[in-house]
């Protein structure tokens, strides 16, 4: 069940109620594909306030697979973790021409990666796994196009996934597990439209923009959010799959976007990349070296505390790898507490001011 709280123009603030209690909205979800976040333990994601995460489903029932996950109570067991967890159907997957061999109406097989074998993932086996891993929110499996592919194609996977979507909910008889939707349509707008319209016409829990933020340009990207948002029903909370900087994030909270997952704080930190409210900064830079200034000033992470730009710029140049952990410990920080700020900024109406802070983005 999602509760709007505030609105402030388009943007909202709201709470998802789940098995594991009420996830604050706008919300930020960072990528544990293996039931994990590379670099960072979960006890440092819980310091950084993170209250949910996503992972693969399909790549858990492979490795360690259902029955070791059943055994532990579940995937919050299995990880000792009490709050948030999204599943997501594998269908990223399809994206990974390393791994897949064939799709069709029946569904997709993929080559699995652990083994090399062949694997085949259903709408309904799906939806099985995702109800024995036991997580918040089922994601149903999508086809997702690749960037760059015909009108063609885009048509062929939005018509697809609308038929894999009445199945999946057709699968869904979890009680305690909430189930979204995924429209896609590329970056054509009649086809965008016409997907968010056959999602939105069945009764999801939730409705996730899926097939975005792969490569297309921002302005196409933000078009189809916003053309989107205005199809999905406003008591549906709306997901956009895959943004995660923090200018991009707050550019979707005015849109209306309620969640979010994305690799990016984690995986551009490895490289060097630090968020700051002035911007993103590359710590590898030379112009770091004598600048001993925590990476943000406002920022009041561990790292922020306890360690300056031109300690971190050293640990990148001699390639240490604790300088990844840091810098993703950072920029999780940094994404959590922006969200977190956004939430406030709805509810005082004062998003307008938040935004303009954060200009420099
Ligand atoms: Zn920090």
């Amino acid at each position: 069940m999602f509760k709007i709280i505030a609105t402030d123009g388009k943007a909202r603030a709201g709470a998802l109620h789940t098995a594991h209690g009420a996830i604050e909205t706008p919300l930020f979800m960072p990528v544990a594909t293996k039931a994990a976040l590379k670099w960072v333990s979960l006890a440092e994601c819980s310091a950084a306030e993170i209250e949910c995460f996503i992972a693969n489903a399909y790549l858990l029932s492979l490795q360690p697979g259902l029955a070791v996950i059943k055994k532990a109570g579940g995937l919050h067991g299995f990880m000792n973790w009490s709050k948030g967890i999204f599943t997501d159907s594998g269908g990223f997957q399809v994206l990974s021409e390393e791994f897949l061999l064939k799709i069709n109406d029946n569904g997709v097989f993929f080559r699995n990666p652990f083994d090399k074998s062949r694997s085949f993932l259903s709408p309904e086996k799906c939806i099985e796994i995702q109800n024995a891993l036991g997580s918040d929110v089922a994601m149903c499996l999508d086809d997702v196009p690749l960037h760059g592919s015909s009108a063609k194609r885009i048509a062929e996977s939005a018509a697809r996934t609308f038929q894999w979507a009445k199945r999946c909910k057709e699968t869904h008889k979890s009680k305690k597990q909430l189930l979204f939707g995924i429209c896609q349509g590329g970056t054509i707008e009649k086809l965008r439209r016409k997907s968010a319209e056959q999602i939105s016409s069945i009764d999801f829990d939730g409705i996730a923009l899926g097939g975005l933020c792969i490569g297309e340009p921002k302005q196409k990207m933000l078009r189809m959010v916003s053309l989107s948002n205005k199809i999905i029903p406003p008591e549906k909370p709306r997901y956009l799959m895959g943004v995660g900087s923090p200018k991009e994030l707050l550019q979707c909270i005015a849109l209306g976007i309620d969640v979010f997952d994305s690799c990016f704080p984690t995986r551009t930190a490895r490289h060097g990349l630090a968020f700051t409210e002035k911007g993103n900064i590359d710590v590898c830079k030379s112009a770091f070296k004598f600048d001993f200034n925590p990476l943000d000033a406002k920022c009041a992470c561990p790292v922020c505390t306890q360690h300056s730009r031109a300690y971190l710029h050293h640990l990148f140049k001699v390639k240490e790898e604790n300088s990844k952990m840091l810098l993703s410990v950072h920029n999780l920080h940094f994404t959590a507490n922006l969200v977190k700020q956004a939430r406030e900024a709805i509810r005082e109406r004062k998003f307008g001011q938040l935004v303009k802070r954060f200009k420099q983005l």
